[in-house]
């Protein structure tokens, strides 16, 4: 009899304690939240010595955690950049290699993964992957690219209109949910993603007339003349001087704002356009005058970003929230403020290739710290489940550098980047490419056109003088032929895309619609 209770009290007692521990647990993971910014560059952050604007909020990631300096994605896109974030898998096995293909969301995804280890799950703002988010409890995403004024979002629940500017509604509705509409009792992943800075770059109504009397220093690349290199640098479509148009320049009237928005807009461009037009400006003078209105624009885009990421900070900081979310800045990728004399990104080249990473971990990351580790997009995922405390599937094919956060990168981390870009023949025509890049080279492999670059990032590190035919470099081209094939292998990569059959998600709204 005493042993019958005995069992039962030590039953019951056991189930206490685990369900302590389990409570124990659920309030110590960490809440993650993703800050994603599209196409902002590094070179746009004061945090990482911007010569051309100030990003105090933002910077405050940096300063209260960890910078790193050499964080690449495996294909500069914005569609494939995110896909790879879901899947922690290089574009050619999760299916999503170029803008305009439908991520198949039926396949395994860091946000089912955390789902299932029991966080909660939302994503706010960009999407762009042309079929419905999956594996999140919550989602109010743009339609398809959006634009910066009155955007139309999609939810679960149907299409909700907003009147305003768009960086300033993503951030109000993440704030609604972090505020009203979460489970308190469970942590998060917010992936909280904005469309700024992305082209047509229209600023917003409070930072139409920030840098109005300054001049923004031009890169010194500006006016690259693309020798020394293969010939797809010369033959692409993304020049600052040919290729911005007069929406991108505002040299026209503006879609989408409404009579009151367009008023601030004539307010601020008209006067300009008049004094632009009088000074009937010819060769490098109209170039520079077209980088001075895409660079003012694509810089007061940011500037509202930084506002805006500002006031979460502070909502974290205000709701205690702070001590226990990890906090991490990043683009899709990097982008071409004028460096090369282009906008844009998809190039293995640095300003595309490379991506801003902070990340703010209080008590686990040291405030100020700085990484020249190789990390990546890819890795990502990895990361959020290691925080997680959820298991790793053995088919993602990043690293979590959870230990670099915290001050050790493991002595066997990667020494090596590998790069693969799809999009040709598409938007700006650059050319397909793979290619591996190290600490100190890079060689790239433009494969349909069979033409090679080696750079030597140590020598030229604006990338302006291939030596892949130097003599001197034969032993280094050698060894950087082998690693090539090495990562090649080592992600799969034969050149195949695995083919998903990925329904059009607006044909079959049309259809119900008609019927
Ligand atoms: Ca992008």
């Amino acid at each position: 009899m005493f042993r019958r209770y005995s069992t039962l009290l030590g039953l019951v007692a056991l189930t206490l304690f685990v369900n302590a521990t389990t409570w124990a647990q659920k309030d110590q993971r960490p809440n993650i939240l993703f800050i994603f910014a599209d196409d902002h560059g590094y070179q746009a952050l004061s945090c990482y010595g911007s010569k051309v604007n100030q990003t105090p909020n933002l910077d405050r990631i940096a300063k209260e955690g960890m910078r790193f300096d050499r964080c690449f994605v495996t294909n500069s896109i914005c569609g494939p950049s995110r896909a790879v974030i879901l899947t922690g898998k290089y574009s050619h096995l999760n299916g999503f290699v170029r803008n305009g293909n439908r991520f198949n969301g039926k396949q395994q995804t860091v946000s089912k993964l955390l789902q299932t280890a029991g966080y909660q799950t939302a994503v706010i703002g960009k999407w762009h992957l042309g079929t419905d988010p999956t594996g999140f409890d919550y989602w109010h995403i743009l339609q398809g690219q959006g634009p910066y004024y009155n955007p139309q979002m999609d939810t679960p629940n149907g299409v909700v209109k907003h009147t305003g500017y768009t960086t300033e509604i993503i951030t109000d509705v993440a704030m609604d949910w972090l505020k009203n509409k979460r489970d308190a009792e469970k942590p998060f992943l917010l992936m909280y993603q904005h469309k700024a800075p992305h082209r047509n770059w229209q600023p917003g109504p409070k930072q139409l007339h920030n840098y109005d009397d300054v001049t923004i220093p031009e890169p010194e690349t500006l006016f690259d003349d693309y020798s020394n290199r293969a010939s797809p640098a010369r033959n692409q479509a993304m020049t600052v001087e040919k290729h911005l148009n007069p929406n991108d320049l505002k040299l026209v009237p503006q879609r989408g704002l409404t009579d009151e928005q367009r008023k601030v807009w004539d307010k601020a461009y008209g006067p300009k356009n008049a004094e632009f037009e009088k000074a009937n400006l010819t060769g490098k003078d109209l170039v520079r005058w077209k980088y001075q209105r895409y660079a003012k624009d694509y810089l007061r885009c940011i500037d509202s970003v930084d506002e805006n990421v500002g006031r979460v900070l502070d909502y974290l900081d205000e709701s205690g929230l702070a001590d226990n979310t990890i906090v991490i800045y990043s683009s899709d990728q990097g982008w071409y403020l004028g460096e090369h004399g282009w906008f844009d990104k998809r190039w293995m080249y640095e300003e595309s290739f490379r991506t801003p990473l902070m990340v703010r971990w209080p008590g686990k990351v040291k405030p100020g710290s700085v990484s020249d580790a190789m990390v990546m997009n890819l890795d990502f995922p990895e990361l959020f489940l290691d925080v997680a405390g959820a298991s790793i599937p053995g088919d993602m094919q990043g690293r979590s550098f959870k230990q670099t956060l915290m001050g050790e990168t493991p002595t066997d981390w990667r020494q090596s980047v590998y790069y693969h870009y799809y999009e040709f023949p598409g938007a700006h025509s650059v050319a397909k490419h793979y290619g591996v890049r190290t600490q100190r080279h890079k060689l790239i492999h433009y494969y349909d056109l069979d033409e090679w670059e080696l750079f030597d990032l140590k020598k030229d590190s604006h990338e302006l003088n291939s030596v892949y035919s130097d003599p001197a470099y034969a032993s280094v081209r050698k060894k950087l032929e082998v690693e090539l094939q090495r990562v090649r292998d080592h992600y799969k990569d034969d050149g195949s895309v695995v083919q998903y059959d990925v329904p059009n998600p607006k044909k079959k709204k049309k259809k119900r619609k008609r019927a």
